[in-house]
């Protein structure tokens, strides 16, 4: 998908199951060890980066192993990517002979590379079942799916067989009640000998789930081993990344996760989350999606290329425009900036003002053109005119200085 379609993903027109691709998805030893904090069982491991690492691993676990490739991509079974291992040795030529290459992945459509593989505890499988919990949007509600048919794609199941798919749509004002799952395991084909151990899992992996706002938790295959215990023997957990904010530390999940942008990155680490890095040289910064998508169409259609989409939200305080400009000129392409903020609540001149402090205490050599509208926007303006800063008093207008400015080149 391209950066210009995936704006459009973020601001006008989300997927219809949970999240899209600016959200953080976790590696699977990630996603773990993320669930292990809430009390799902998952099996003892380690995530290793070379393939002498891989074989203490393995030892530790006792020789027999599943070596299993880290990538953001399911099927990796189906790639080559996964493997039980009877010895340290074994275990050692296995991940020796994917490190550091490339295997297919149908379902990300090309090649990845394998940089880290898990080493785990094989587990004594009895049954593969299925459970996800994911934000449908239709109904605006966190959705169970369970079926006993796991270790497949559930795309798969829900064709092969549709009648083994029980989902749940949770109330999240009553939240999960027991006779819920009771009959979405019923649905779903999970005997009900097994409806206590269900139970307890779902309950950790829901509060897992809702307390790190994810809108992906999917357990396939959620493992039975032989003596009839749970255990996630897989994990793909997706997090809403506006909510990142509130979750400092999943920071350190986000830097190893797949978000291969540096300004991207960057701009994560810094807190800023609405923010989506593109080819031009033209910085973009305005409140609310809308109008920063407007404030794009219009350099465009002056002849300009954005470099960015920057959504600094409501209001326009200081220290988040200082923020927000250090990001957008650290991007070596940026020419020209151009600010679009439209004054509701916050009054122009607050938001002049809060410019205004953001820009002086950095350094700044390129030019930057501010349009204000709304409550003030006069008086904002007027604050403008001693400083470097060019103003406009439309956004065509705002569009047309900066790229006269910067040129198209
Ligand atoms: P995915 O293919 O990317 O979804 O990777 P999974 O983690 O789901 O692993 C794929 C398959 O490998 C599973 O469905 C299992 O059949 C097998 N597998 C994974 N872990 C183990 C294990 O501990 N023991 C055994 N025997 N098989 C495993
Ligand atoms: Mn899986």
């Amino acid at each position: 998908m391209s950066r210009a379609s995936r704006i459009r993903v973020k601001t006008q027109k989300p997927t219809e199951t949970g999240g899209d691709e600016l959200d953080m998805k976790m590696q699977e030893y990630q996603g773990k060890e993320l669930l292990a904090r809430y009390g799902v069982p998952v099996p003892k491991g380690q995530v290793a980066d070379t393939p002498e690492q891989v074989a203490e691993a393995a030892a530790a676990l006792g020789g027999t192993a599943v070596v299993k490739a880290q990538v953001l991509a399911g099927g990796r079974g189906k790639a080559g990517g996964v493997k039980v291992t009877k010895s340290p040795e074994a275990a050692q030529e296995f991940a020796a002979s994917i490190l550091g290459t490339e295997l297919y992945f149908a379902q990300a459509g090309g090649n990845l590379r394998i940089d880290r593989v898990l080493v785990e505890e094989a587990l004594p499988i009895a049954k593969e079942y299925y459970i996800g919990i994911t934000t449908d949007r239709a109904s605006q509600r966190n959705v169970f799916i369970v079926s006993s048919q796991g270790g497949m794609d559930i795309e798969e199941v829900a064709h092969s067989h549709p009648d083994a798919i029980g989902r749940l749509a949770v109330d999240p004002f009553l939240g999960v009640r027991d006779f819920d799952i009771r009959r979405v395991a019923q649905q779903g084909g999970i005997p009900a000998s097994e409806l206590k151990e269900l139970t307890l899992f779902l309950k950790k992996l829901y509060q897992a789930y809702v307390e790190n706002d994810a809108n992906l938790a999917e357990i396939n295959p959620l493992v039975v081993t032989q003596d009839g215990t749970f255990i996630a023997g897989d994990a793909k957990i997706v997090i809403d990344d506006s909510s990142l904010f509130r979750h400092p530390d999943l920071a350190v999940f986000a830097e190893t996760s797949d978000e291969t942008d540096a300004m991207e990155k960057e701009a994560h680490r810094r807190g800023i989350n609405n923010y989506v890095h593109l080819d031009g040289n033209i910085g973009i910064i305005g409140n609310g999606a809308g109008l920063v998508m407007g404030t794009m169409d219009e350099v465009k259609r002056a002849g300009g290329e954005p470099a960015d989409f920057l959504d600094i939200g409501g209001g326009a305080k200081a220290e988040l425009v200082k923020n927000s400009l250090e990001l957008v000129l650290s991007d070596p392409k940026v020419k020209g900036v151009v600010f679009n903020i439209f004054g509701g609540i916050t009054r122009g001149d607050e938001v002049a003002r809060g410019i205004l402090a953001g820009t002086e205490s950095i350094k700044i050599d390129v030019p930057i053109v501010v349009r204000l509208a709304g409550t003030n926007a006069k008086e904002g303006l007027a604050l403008l005119k001693n400083s470097d800063l060019i103003p406009a008093e439309t956004m065509q207008e705002a569009a047309q200085k900066i790229v006269s400015l910067v040129g198209n080149d």
